[in-house]
């Protein structure tokens, strides 16, 4: 009798883990992941490892290397970007965006924000498409910036005219810079220190346009869910280059699909027309978070080797 009672008390506090269990194992991934990169607070040590996610190299804990920030020093230093470029075209051709949704400091940081309790809003796919453009025209920009400073620097030896920019132009006012490395140093040591030596004045306005375009993402990733990642962010610019692609991915099992149902599209955060796709979801927006499959009742989709 009493067993009888149980079941169903308890199924109905398993039902919302079940509901969402790779979104749990995922925030568990994410957690160890953010812990692993910041590594140095536990005195792990300072690797040569190279990541395509958004989180600064010259953060206060970092153990690793941002891939966006070394394509920028390299070309920024009129060397070519071996490293940094074979770093995207393995992670995107192999795991898609997979660094994306399990991976990325700044991704958690959005997933955190998604969990406020205020209505989320949607946009049309067109326009879903149309701002991802940004983030291509902030590459894009970013690149040939990198590229003029590393001429100057190829011919006159110096960059400095480039100021705080000199080295990584994005870095300038990259939000995850701004959130875990320049928010540290000025809370920890205040503005003058955390200048680093640069030009106080520069500084201090290049501080507050940071505080501004960090308000501004705030804003924006509170009512659009992983917002930075759809249609600023220059990494998943890049990766989505790669990531259609990938060997690793989403496949959905239309036959499976009951008629008329859309719950997979309607939990995806990055909004990818998931019905569009026959079997292999090739989108670049794409992080491979499984949300889809926690909302598919039918067993429809997976995460899997694409080959
Ligand atoms: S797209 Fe999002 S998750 Fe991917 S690197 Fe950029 S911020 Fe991180
Ligand atoms: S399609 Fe699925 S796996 Fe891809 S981002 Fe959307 S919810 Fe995540």
């Amino acid at each position: 009798m009493a067993t009888k009672q149980i079941k169903p008390i308890l199924s109905t506090i398993l039902r919302p883990i079940q509901n969402h269990r790779i979104r749990i194992i995922r925030f568990i991934v994410q957690f160890i992941m953010f812990g692993l990169l910041n590594g140095l607070i536990f005195g792990l040590a300072r690797s040569q490892i190279v990541l395509p996610i958004a989180f600064p190299t010259g953060g206060p804990f970092s153990t690793v290397w941002n891939a966006f920030e070394a394509l920028q020093f390299a070309l920024t230093t009129w060397i070519f970007p071996y490293l940094a470029l074979s770093v995207f075209m393995l992670f995107g051709s192999i795991l898609g965006k997979t660094t994306c949704g399990w991976v990325c400091p700044f991704g958690l940081f959005q997933d955190l924000f998604r969990l406020i309790p205020i209505k989320k809003k949607k946009v049309s796919r067109p326009t879903n498409k149309s701002l991802s453009r940004i983030g291509t025209a902030i590459l894009i920009f970013i690149l040939i910036m990198s590229f003029v400073i590393g001429i100057t620097f190829f011919n006159s030896g110096t960059k400095t005219t480039f100021g705080a920019g000199k080295d990584m132009p994005y870095s300038t006012i990259d939000p995850a810079s701004t959130l875990f490395a320049t928010l540290y140093y000025y809370l920890q040591w205040g503005m003058q220190e955390a200048s680093f030596g640069a030009e106080i004045g520069q500084w201090k306005f290049l501080f507050f346009l940071r505080i501004i375009i960090f308000i501004v993402v705030l804003v924006l990733i509170t009512l659009y869910p992983r917002a930075y990642c759809r249609w600023i962010c220059p990494t998943g610019v890049l990766l989505g280059f790669f990531s259609r692609f990938s060997i690793f991915g989403l496949r959905v099992n239309k036959n499976r699909c009951t008629s008329g149902c859309d719950s997979c599209e309607k939990s995806c955060p990055v909004q990818v027309p998931i019905l569009t796709y026959d079997k292999e979801v090739t989108d670049k927006m794409c992080i491979n978070c499984g949300e889809c499959i926690d909302a598919c009742k039918e067993g429809a989709l997976k995460l899997t080797i694409r080959i």
